[in-house]
């Protein structure tokens, strides 16, 4: 976008809405509007502009229009894998919330990317198409599930590998750079483990379509209650405790929370974050953290494992925005 004034100066919120207006629509965007509440750590200051895309056609045109417009832009699902910075986003935040589920016969389902992946397990059990339900109890968007590629360990009893998300998806529309619209295989998405080619190719996906088997929705109801007992004992209660999930990156092996433990960390506080008292790869904001105080407990978590374990811990959660610890703007770091 180019600024009136001088070339360094950043745009006004004002003036942001002001040139995403004509494709947006002036009533739809919210200025200054607080962030904290978008996200399961209940943190993060304010974006410059704020819009809700309700279909994927409307996330599409607002990607484009940052874009035409030189806007910053950041794609918002639940907020569940984040950390916004205490002095916001400067640019445009697109919340995604697109959530129309079409049923395409034999088990094939196409989610719009803004479809609560709770929501969609809720249409599927009921339709009898099963493998989402093992995903139960994690908040996520279904364009943040393909971002990272959801997992978790299921089924009971054995909980012996690691499922992915990717085992269930068919293809991902996506909108790419130039604007252009394409169809990715799942092969194509390359998926890893906490990652897909959307952490490094600058798409946004628009919809899903996941390939799904036939199923007895009691054995469904089933996986789910033993998933949602699981992990109800041994996370903090997002409810309860706001988080973002495990904040290090999987060390293999050894587990980036057993390292925490070891350095007796559990339960250690800076401001309003701790360190879970349940899981030490978990930490939660008890009321009135700061991103900074976030930040401070992930340094914080870094250096006593650097130095007891000489293992370096790496985030897996995004930063976003910004910092009153940095001068410019944070980047997504997955
Ligand atoms: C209590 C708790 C438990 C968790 N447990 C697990 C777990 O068991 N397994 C697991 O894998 N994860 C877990 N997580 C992490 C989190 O749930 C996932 O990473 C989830 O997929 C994040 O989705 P989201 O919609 O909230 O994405 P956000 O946090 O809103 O965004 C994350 C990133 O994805 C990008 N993005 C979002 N939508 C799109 C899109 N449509 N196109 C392109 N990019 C997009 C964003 O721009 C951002 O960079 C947990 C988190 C919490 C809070």
């Amino acid at each position: 976008m180019h600024s009136p004034h001088s070339s360094d100066r950043h745009p006004s919120p004002q003036e942001i809405a002001a040139a995403l207006a004509p494709a947006l629509g002036a009533s739809r965007l919210r200025l200054n509007e607080p962030l904290a509440s978008y996200t399961t750590f209940r943190i993060g200051g304010p974006a410059d502009v704020l819009y809700d895309a309700t279909t994927a056609g409307e996330l599409a045109s607002a990607v484009t229009a940052a874009k035409d417009a030189a806007v910053p832009l950041f794609v918002l699902g639940l907020g569940a894998n984040i950390l916004i910075g205490d002095l916001g986003f400067r640019g445009l935040v697109v919340r995604n919330v697109a959530r129309g589920v079409e049923e395409l016969g034999g088990g094939r389902v196409r989610a719009e990317s803004g479809v609560i992946v709770a929501d969609l397990i809720q249409h599927c059990v009921a339709s009898g198409w099963t493998g989402l339900e093992h995903y139960v109890g994690i908040p996520s968007t279904v364009g943040g599930a393909v971002w990272q590629n959801l997992h978790f360990l299921s089924p009971a009893p054995d909980r012996a590998r690691t499922m992915f998300i990717e085992e269930l998806v068919e293809s991902v529309e996506l909108l790419g750079t130039d604007g252009s619209r394409s169809l990715a295989s799942r092969a194509e998405m390359q998926f890893g483990y906490d990652v897909s080619r959307l952490h490094t190719s600058g798409e946004v996906a628009l919809a899903v379509t996941f390939a799904l088997a036939p199923g007895d929705p009691a054995q469904m109801h089933r996986i789910m209650q033993e998933n949602l007992g699981w992990r109800g004992s041994r996370h903090p209660w997002l409810e309860v405790h706001p988080s973002a999930g495990s904040i290090f990156k999987k060390i293999e092996g050894v587990g980036a929370g057993r390292l925490i433990d070891q350095c007796g960390l559990k339960g250690h506080r800076i401001g309003g974050a701790q360190i879970s008292h349940l899981h030490a790869n978990i930490m939660v904001n008890l009321g009135g953290a700061t991103a900074a105080d976030v930040r401070a407990l992930i340094s914080h978590a870094q250096h006593a494992v650097l130095q007891r374990c000489n293992q370096f811990l790496e985030p897996e959660i995004g930063f976003i925005g910004a910092f009153v610890d940095e001068s410019a703007q944070g980047t997504v770091s997955s």
